[in-house]
């Protein structure tokens, strides 16, 4: 499943999910953003809309850190950066 928040986008490879004992990236969302991630069926999924998402959604990154450490890795945050290319090629670092 993927999805949008304001300027982030998160993807989720639900395939280990239902073996995921932990659910911990719904348990951080709930803690540390607004509960736009929570569990039904076994799965992650939006308690909302996609709109909702995209309205609600704070950026934490908090489901990712979580699911990393406490889940099955399977969320990909992709936050882009607008001139952060530009700026590491400016001051010489690797892009
Ligand atoms: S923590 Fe990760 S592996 Fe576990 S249910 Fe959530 S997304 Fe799936």
């Amino acid at each position: 499943m993927e999805f949008m928040e304001r300027s982030i986008k998160v993807t989720i490879d639900t395939t280990n999910c239902p073996e995921c004992a932990t659910k911990a990236c719904a348990a951080a969302c709930k803690l540390y953003a607004r509960g736009i991630l929570v569990i039904k069926d076994g799965l992650p999924a939006l308690a909302g809309s996609l709109e909702d998402a995209k309205r609600l959604g704070t950026e934490c990154l908090g489901c990712e850190y979580e699911c990393w450490f406490r889940g099955k890795s399977a969320i990909k945050i992709d936050a882009p950066t607008p001139g952060l290319d530009a700026f590491r090629r400016k001051h010489g670092l690797p892009v």
